[in-house]
């Protein structure tokens, strides 16, 4: 049985309690993961002080060259690394191997911002009194970072965390998801074999809030970065005090179809949007509003094409479904399934779950207030209604205490910008799904979605200190 050490200071250092972690499809046990106390996060905070003054010294060309070792030793590793993914997450390996090829070009985007984090000059005369002055900016590293990941993207989602991290000079010290630390330990051990400075980057598995609150809490941790759900979002925020935090947190996000739009393109990208990883993305397609002219077309082909969905073990090649990621998930959104049903919603496919998958399920004529349209579903559901444009359809989308992202599809160019400028969210994509995300876009939310923004030039951004420098020359 493999055992999971936590990582500090550079050793796999052995943990006081473990426990056992399973893939949620098989059952089968993967390892025994340690799970760290609040003095051992504590002694991973000392490490990552410790290796300040290393990173701090390290030039920009060799942080880059750092970061650009790790993307390649992860290309050559890819397979090994889609599995873990697949095994831990029950990720479809398609979509595994989509995020190991998009964390490493994070990765390799971090490369580049390390060699980019400028300053600007100020025109200090400008105001009365500045004459004869030299002002400018510069940015410096933040100090010690506490990461706090969630399951459904475990490398990725620490890439965005760890490469502008290191990119920008800081240490680390990352706390992954319960569910998900095999992933977190393979880049830690990946870091270590490029020869990142020890302590640079220190693991802690365990649970959320015995380690979130040493983080969130320590004096020596400058600055908290945090993706997950916004209940615990809310109460890192409650306990940060003045530490700098960025909050990447849900939505129920959603698309609205203009009676225009070609349906042949429209279906598979919102087949793709409310089903890939069972719909366990933060920016999963979760409410489509379809134009009424259409809406009867559209509905009947997007249900046909949910059918036709391939359910099953994540390691199956041809799987884009597969089981949720505890079975307290599946119970949840059956109820919330029946809740619908009870308000008079139809079910037009799905709604059954078995062996800890639930079926793609297509829900019409939801009520706003029915959780499965108004709450994170997290989960393979979609739900359409109709509406008689797109500028209802804005309505609705604003109707939600969420805001990430928003898709329009139309050929309308004033109702694009219309809808650009009126839609209530961190990104607005127009003629695409609200799930679509490169790594280098700036990437967040509004309202109950979050603070601040990732996208690695964004975050890196955040992972600084900006000092004023002015010289006198009177
Ligand atoms: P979660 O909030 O349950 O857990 C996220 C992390 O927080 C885990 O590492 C967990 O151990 C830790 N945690 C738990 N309690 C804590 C506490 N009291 N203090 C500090 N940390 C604590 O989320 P999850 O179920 O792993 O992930 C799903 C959620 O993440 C969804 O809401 C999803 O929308 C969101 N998400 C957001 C984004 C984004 O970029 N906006 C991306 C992916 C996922």
């Amino acid at each position: 049985m493999k055992k999971q050490h936590l990582f500090i200071g550079g050793k796999h250092t052995e943990s006081v309690r473990y426990t056992t972690l399973q893939a949620p499809y098989s059952g089968e046990t993967l390892a025994e993961v340690a799970s760290a106390s609040a003095e051992e996060t504590e002694a991973a905070v000392a490490a990552a002080v410790q290796a300040r003054q290393a990173m701090c010294q390290m030039p920009a060309h060799q942080r880059a060259d750092l970061l650009y070792k790790l993307s390649a030793m992860l290309e050559e590793r890819r397979e090994e690394a889609a599995r873990i993914v697949a095994l831990e997450a029950a990720k479809p390996i398609t979509a595994a191997r989509a995020e190991i090829d998009r964390t490493i070009e994070t990765y390799r985007f971090a490369a580049e911002e390390a060699k980019r984090l400028t300053g600007e000059t100020v025109p200090m005369d400008a105001a009365r009194g500045g004459e004869g002055r030299i002002g400018y900016t510069m940015r410096q590293p933040i100090g010690v970072i506490g990461a706090i990941t969630p399951f459904n993207f475990p490398m990725n989602l620490a890439a965005h965390k760890v490469g502008p991290a290191l990119a920008a000079g800081n240490t680390i010290v990352l706390k992954p998801a319960e569910q998900t630390p095999l992933s977190a330990y393979f880049i830690a051990n990946l870091f270590h074999e490029a020869g990142l400075p020890d302590g640079a980057l220190n693991v802690v598995s365990g649970d959320g809030k015995t380690i979130g609150d040493v983080l969130v809490q320590h004096p020596d941790v400058a600055y908290i970065t945090f993706t997950g759900s916004p209940a615990v979002g809310t109460g890192i925020r409650s306990k940060a005090g003045l530490k700098r935090v960025t909050l990447e947190l849900g939505s129920n996000a959603a698309v609205i179809i203009d009676k225009d739009a070609d349906l042949d393109k429209v279906i598979p990208r919102c087949v793709t949007g409310a089903f890939t990883y069972q719909g366990q993305v933060c920016i999963s397609l979760q409410r489509i509003y379809v134009h009424e002219a259409i809406a009867e077309n559209f509905i009947q082909r997007f249900a046909a094409a949910a059918e036709q969905v391939v359910i099953g073990d994540p390691l199956n090649e041809d799987t884009m479904v597969s089981a949720l990621i505890t079975s307290k998930d599946v119970k949840r959104t059956l109820e919330w399934i029946e809740e619908a049903k009870q308000a008079g919603a139809s079910v037009a496919v799905g709604g059954k779950a078995e062996a800890g998958v639930l079926r793609p399920t297509v829900l019409v004529n939801v009520p706003r207030e029915a959780k499965v349209s108004c709450q994170e579903v997290f989960a393979p559901i979609v739900v359409i209604n109709t509406v008689n444009s797109v500028e209802e359809g804005t309505k609705h989308v604003n109707d939600s205490m969420y805001g990430l992202q928003a898709g329009v599809f139309t050929n309308d160019i004033q109702t694009a910008l219309r809808a650009v400028d009126e839609i209530e969210a961190g990104g607005v994509m127009i003629n695409d799904i609200p799930t679509f995300r490169v790594d280098h876009m700036p990437y967040g939310g509004v309202k109950q979605s979050g603070i601040g923004r990732e996208g690695v030039k964004y975050a890196a951004e955040e992972m600084t200190e900006l000092k004023f420098v002015m010289f006198n020359k009177n």
